[in-house]
């Protein structure tokens, strides 16, 4: 009984026990004082671009499925397909029996798309992100990234235990700042940064960035999340910018413009070797469904072949800057900045009322004081729809 006495000793001084339930809603009441309380609202889907929330019809303009895949005939049909033939879990990881055929065939179109040796497909872009930086650096190497940089890729970052430092967002002086002092202490050094930051639409200098790296003898890894099926012809961010084979390391996911499920990397056939062997985010969760890894070949095959769906998400927000002398769109997501997170939150509700769906993306997502509202442009959006969205945004009195 040793044990339970010196146990209750270290327990003084804490106060009464709270039960879980008890601490958690004082940190749920904490959230809600300070309105950033959220929730899981359910969202109806029908139509591509249309949602329906408490029985109202609303036009989306905040999905990131950009091309409409999502609900695109020949997608499904190739989910339904694979269901069909192979059944619908994979049933293990992708390194035991869970790697079925549909894998290959979705890693070669990435790499062909991608212009690149070869491609890897992880669980999800999260996952992705998660796994790679470790491979890659580690104890004694360095990791410099953008400080705008998505929540995933600071998972991985954290996870490779490396030394981090983070640069002002797209601030390439900044960056090189931070190489000068710090790249000479390292072994190995990593730089990270998205091609289109997810909350503010805009691109990061990578051209910059390639020089540095290649001054500073550092790995770029890129982030395109949202330049993927939408900028370059839908090759990314790296082709709109001419640097595709300057990054040796990019990561996408499968899950915004493709319509699917997943995240992947392309890369040089030893790097994905590696990553086979240490990525512990591909090593230890099971692959994905048939169904997604089929809808996700059948999208691209629509990506490479449909220059004219790829370029309407791009056309559809300039149409949106243009009408609202807005400076012009660097990818398909347009932010407007409104500041406090109570403000946003209205705005998005008037904008409910005038029939469409817009959220208001609040800290800490984004930087306290740049609570927003976020704005993405699809290929199913018309331009009538993108019209009469100015208007309302115009009514709500918000821009100057
Ligand atoms: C959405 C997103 C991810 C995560 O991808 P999932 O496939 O949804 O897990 C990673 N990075 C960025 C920049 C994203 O916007």
């Amino acid at each position: 009984m040793q044990f339970c006495v010196q146990t209750v000793k270290t327990m003084e001084g804490r106060g009464p026990n709270l039960s879980i339930d008890q601490v958690v809603r004082r940190k749920l009441q904490g959230l809600e004082v300070q309105t950033l309380r959220r929730g899981l609202l359910e969202i109806g889907r029908g139509d591509v671009g249309r949602t329906t929330r408490d029985g109202q019809d609303l036009i989306s303009f905040c999905c990131n499925d950009y091309l409409g895949l999502s609900q695109h005939a020949e997608v499904k049909r190739a989910a339904a397909d694979a269901v069909e033939t192979f059944g619908v879990g994979a049933g293990a990881s992708r390194l035991v029996t869970g790697n079925h055929p549909l894998y290959a065939d979705l890693e070669d179109r990435l790499a062909r798309l991608k212009g690149t040796e070869a491609a890897l497909v992880f669980g999800s872009g999260y996952l992705a992100n998660l796994g790679i930086p470790p491979v890659f650096a580690g104890s004694g190497d360095l990791i410099i990234a953008d400080e705008l940089s998505h929540a995933s890729m600071r998972a991985g970052i954290q996870a490779s235990q490396a030394e981090s430092r983070f640069f002002q967002h797209n601030d390439i002086d900044d960056c090189r700042r931070i190489l000068e002092q710090e790249r000479i202490r390292f072994r190995h050094c990593l730089i990270m940064t998205e091609g289109v930051f997810s909350m503010d639409g805009d691109r990061a200098p990578l051209a910059d960035l390639c020089d540095l790296a290649e001054i500073f003898d550092a790995w770029l890894m890129t982030d395109d999340a949202h330049g993927f099926g939408v900028l370059g012809v839908g090759r990314g961010s790296a082709v709109e910018d001419g640097v595709a084979d300057r990054i040796p390391l990019q990561m996408g996911t499968l899950s915004k413009a493709v319509g699917s499920y997943g995240g992947f990397i392309c890369a040089s056939r030893p790097v994905i070797d590696l990553l086979v062997n240490r990525a512990r985010s591909l090593i230890y969760a099971t692959g994905l469904p048939p169904a997604v890894v089929a809808a996700s070949c059948a999208a691209l095959d629509i990506i490479e072949r449909d220059d004219e769906l790829v370029r309407l998400p791009m056309a559809r927000a300039l149409q949106f800057t243009q009408s609202l002398n807005l400076p012009d769109p660097e990818s398909s997501i347009v932010p407007v900045i409104i500041g406090a997170a109570e403000e946003a939150l209205t705005a998005s509700e008037q904008l409910v009322q005038e029939g469409f769906l817009v959220t208001a993306i609040r800290p800490p997502t984004v930087p306290y004081d740049t609570a927003r509202l976020r704005f993405t442009f699809a290929a199913h959006h018309s331009e009538a729809d993108v019209e009469r969205l100015a208007d309302a945004v115009r009514e709500t009195g918000l821009l100057p």
